[in-house]
């Protein structure tokens, strides 16, 4: 198979990003523009509050709304969901509405816009939704603004929306993530109260760097385990890899260029502020990062730049790899969610502040975020837990299970001399400080970057490395943003009891962090988080350190998780277990397709190959024998294909036994743990024996794209 060539000749002019970047969104500057005065303030009071836009005022956005789509070329409108598949789900409906003389008129109301029932039936619910209760309800989120997706053919209005069963339980994973920032919010706002800040909201941020592979889609397409499990569950390794570390920010080739072009002027269309690109560690592998933004609609857009990123690249003839690992042997992808909290006086509240008042509060912050993450270390690592994920969590590539924080020499020094009751001193003249509550803002360029923390502060701001390169950002957004909200009511409390007792603010907040940071500073690591020791370490601290899925998840079943996500309002009991099942049953199809295409590949592909190899060594073993020569090492290749033959069969008859025995499980459980250590240990024993035939077939024979063709051809 030959890769396309592409040449960058002289590049049509592209016109100038601010002259159309957003022009596909609904925003805020078109409602203006479209929307009578008054209805335009209720829109933006609604979704300030979060309540319910009256009928009225609904019916003149949806008007302005169609009027805009349908002079963008828009036929349909869809509700545009994020269902517990993990992916986005749209069911469109076209705008017509028959006039009863033969001729449609173009409509869509308020209720349409509000609100649409699609059938609930077909996604997961985990047992929230009962089969006779199948009615599912999107409902419109105002806070994410409309748009408009763009293909050759058609052009659909997409609207956000929550998705709810007719009980009123969240389906999806855009409902907890919205009540997380509500919770977070008021909660913030309570420990501002106690610095004289005038802020009156405080919203979550989010600049999620994403990950991802590009082949040529010949390949891809060839390759039933990319395409049906998204990863290669066969293939020697290439003689070349990562290992001259020449592709990281490397010359991009023009192919890849073509493509990252295109897919930054479609998410710009789609106000998506894509700033960064460049390549990754691996062959092939690339990365874009946005402009950070509110979370929920960066949630929002991270999933847009997958799908779009997919999109384009099936335009160029390219597939887009999204998945945890799609080869072995080289470098996985992950996001790193660089999260913040601002204010609407535009602070942000992981910066050290330039007065007193402000760096105690910005330590209040700081010290509640470790000892949140402290308490719910395996709830954290619940929310990115995936089977795709767990073969980087743990591998010496990227952040470990192990859930741990850095903070950076300085910071550290600030918390233990905290602790210590005295006073920080510098030692660098930059690093001038009059006490605890005076941290230099030079913190910023003095948190060197600590790569192999899973939770690193960077100087005004955490950056969240572990979570999967597929993942849906809401679930550990939510779960990030419901851990530190906990924390943060609790610290006020705790402060605000002090201060009953008569203590000065700073005495009681610097008594309350003092004990916090005592409590919780096992979390914090400094060092290399890819090595052995921090494993012994981590374990003498009493992390937790879970390497698989199924024992990963049990964060979401904790009692203290759930009461934690029930008193926020963020999940229900029954939501959060919904939860829990849902994923388990997850990774346990994802393990079942697996195996199932190891044993299909195995007994349709490979050994049928291997045998005709195995034939024609044998004839000529005859004819040499026949003629008298005599050839031991001719022989021996014949022997060594007929072993790795026979022995990858008995591999695949003893994983189909496991296979059948984890079928026939029923509880969610149970299954899942069957999946994960009975059938999953034989993957490997069947892909050594097929791998290493690989590197003694003909290569013109072997009937799938190699990893040197895949990684290195475009
Ligand atoms: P790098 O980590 O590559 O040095 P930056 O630190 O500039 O790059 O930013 C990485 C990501 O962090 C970007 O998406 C950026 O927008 C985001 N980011 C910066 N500030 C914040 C913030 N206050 N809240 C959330 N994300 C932020
Ligand atoms: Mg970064």
């Amino acid at each position: 198979m030959t890769a396309k060539k592409t040449s960058r000749s002289a590049a049509p002019a592209r016109p100038k990003v601010s002259d159309y970047y957003g022009c596909n969104v609904f925003g805020l500057e078109t409602m203006k523009l479209l929307l009578p005065k008054a209805t335009f303030h209720k829109v933006q009071e609604a979704a300030a509050k979060g309540e319910r836009l009256d009928l009225d005022s609904a019916n003149a956005v949806a008007s302005a709304m169609k009027t805009w789509a349908i002079q963008k070329g828009a036929s349909h409108y869809c509700h545009w969901f994020q269902p517990l598949t993990g992916a986005t789900a749209e069911k469109h409906d076209a705008f017509i509405d028959p006039t009863g003389n033969g001729k449609v008129l173009e409509t869509f109301t308020g209720a349409m816009l509000t609100q649409a029932e699609p059938d609930a039936s077909s996604f997961p619910s985990g047992g929230l939704r009962v089969t006779f209760e199948a009615r599912g309800y999107t409902a419109w989120d105002p806070t994410s603004p409309a748009f408009i997706l763009e293909s050759e053919t058609g052009s659909t209005l997409c609207i956000p929306t929550c998705f709810v069963s007719y009980t009123g339980h969240a389906l999806d994973t855009k409902t907890p993530l919205l009540r997380s920032i509500a919770a977070l919010d008021k909660a913030a706002l309570g420990i501002l109260s106690l610095f004289q800040s005038d802020a009156k909201k405080v919203v979550a941020t989010l600049g999620a760097e994403q990950e991802y592979f590009l082949i040529d889609k010949e390949y891809y397409d060839a390759r039933p385990d990319l395409l049906l499990a998204g990863r290669t569950l066969f293939g020697a390794g290439s003689p070349k890899g990562q290992q001259l570390e020449d592709h990281y920010f490397g010359a991009i080739k023009d192919r890849v260029f073509s493509f990252m072009t295109d897919f930054e002027s479609e998410s710009f269309k789609l106000g998506i502020p894509l700033k960064t690109r460049h390549n990754e560690v691996a062959p092939h592998q690339y990365e874009c990062a946005p402009v950070f933004e509110e979370a929920n609609v960066a949630v929002d857009h991270n999933q847009l730049v997958m799908d779009i990123m997919k999109r384009v690249a099936e335009r160029h003839g390219l597939a887009a790899l999204t998945y945890e690992k799609p080869f072995a042997g080289v470098n996985g992808s992950g996001k790193h969610n660089n999260w913040s909290l601002g204010t609407d006086t535009g602070k942000n509240l992981l910066s050290p502040g330039a007065t007193p008042h402000e760096n105690l509060q910005f330590l209040t912050i700081l010290v509640s975020i470790i000892k949140a993450v402290h308490t719910h270390s395996l709830l954290l690592r619940a929310s990115i837990a995936s089977s795709g994920n767990d073969h980087r969590l743990g591998a010496n590539e990227a952040p470990p299970a192990i859930m741990s924080i850095f903070l950076g020499a300085q910071l550290t020094k600030v918390l233990n001399d905290l602790e210590k009751g005295a006073v920080t001193k510098g030692t660098d003249p930059q690093w001038i400080s009059l006490g605890i509550d005076q941290i230099p803002a030079v913190i910023k360029d003095n948190t060197d970057r600590n790569r192999t923390s899973p939770f690193a502060f960077t100087g005004n701001k955490f950056e969240f490395r572990a979570v999967g390169a597929s993942a849906n950002n809401a679930i550990p957004m939510s779960t990030l943003n419901s851990i530190v909200a906990a924390q943060l009511i609790a610290t006020k409390k705790e402060i605000d009891a002090a201060l009953k007792k008569g203590k000065s603010l700073k005495e009681a907040v610097l008594g309350t962090l003092k004990q916090y940071y005592t409590d919780s500073k096992a979390v914090c690591f400094e060092g290399n988080g890819y090595s052995e020791e921090w494993v012994v370490e981590a374990k003498k601290r009493g992390l937790p350190n879970e390497k698989t899925t199924p024992s990963a998840l049990k964060g979401f079943a904790l009692k203290k998780s759930v009461s934690l996500f029930a008193k926020l309002g963020v999940l229900t009991e029954e939501e959060t277990h919904s939860r829990y099942h849902i994923l388990l049953e997850k990774y346990a199809k994802d393990i079942d397709i697996e195996a199932k295409l190891i044993a299909e590949m195995t007994t349709t592909l490979f050994v049928p190959a291997a045998v005709e190899y195995q034939n024609e060594l044998a004839k000529n073993l005859a004819g040499l024998s026949a003629a008298g020569i005599n050839s031991p090492a001719q022989a021996s290749l014949l022997r060594a294909v007929s072993e790795k033959v026979e022995r990858a069969l008995v591999a695949v008859d003893e994983l189909k036994l496991a296979l059948g025995n984890a079928e026939a499980l029923t509880d969610v459980e149970d299954k899942a743990f069957a999946y994960c250590d009975k059938v999953k240990p034989y993957f490997d024993k069947v892909r050594v024996e097929i791998d290493a035939l690989e590197l003694l077939l003909p290569a013109s024979t072997w009937p799938l794209p190699k990893y040197r063709e895949m990684l290195f051809l475009m």
